[in-house]
C-alpha cells in the first residue's frame, strides 16, 4: 500500500543527526530499507531505532502500584 510506504518515510531523517547533513532522498531510501546509514559528511552511523512507547511502560508501572 502507498500509504504505508510513505508511514515509513517519516519515520526517516532528511538529514543526519550528528552534523545536519542534508541526505538525499536515496539516501534516506536506503536508510529506510536498511534502517542504518554512514554519513558522508561526518561518518556519523545513522540508526533507526524502532520507538517503544512510554506508555506502555508507564502502564505495566501503574497497574502494579494500583494493584492490591
Ligand atoms: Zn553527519
Amino acid at each position: 500500500m502507498a500509504e504505508q510506504e510513505n508511514k515509513k518515510r517519516d519515520n526517516v531523517p532528511d538529514a543526519c543527526p550528528h552534523c545536519g547533513y542534508k541526505l538525499t532522498p536515496w539516501q534516506q531510501v536506503l536508510l529506510g530499507v536498511d534502517r542504518a546509514l554512514v554519513c558522508k559528511n561526518c561518518w556519523y552511523r545513522i540508526i533507526l531505532d524502532v520507538e517503544i512507547p512510554d506508555e506502555e511502560s508507564n502502564d505495566i508501572k501503574n497497574s502494579k502500584g494500583k494493584e492490591k
